[in-house]
């Protein structure tokens, strides 16, 4: 998701300025609009989908 113009993973949480090597794949998951990380998208395409977290949690988190 976006938070103050960075991407944050949706399963990981890493921050697009963090390392700029990593690409962000746009998803619609359960609703809403979420960002993934390439590291991540294998895990997501495999899993269930539950370890994706919501765009509420990733804000709680990033927030803290
Ligand atoms: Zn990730």
């Amino acid at each position: 998701m976006k938070i103050d113009d960075k991407e944050y993973c949706n399963v990981c949480l890493k921050e697009s300025n963090k390392d700029e090597s990593t690409v962000y794949m746009r998803a619609v998951c359960r609703g809403e609009d979420i960002h993934i990380c390439t590291s991540c998208v294998p895990h997501v395409i495999h899993g269930s989908g539950e370890i994706v977290k919501s765009n509420q949690e990733v804000e709680k988190e990033v927030r803290g």
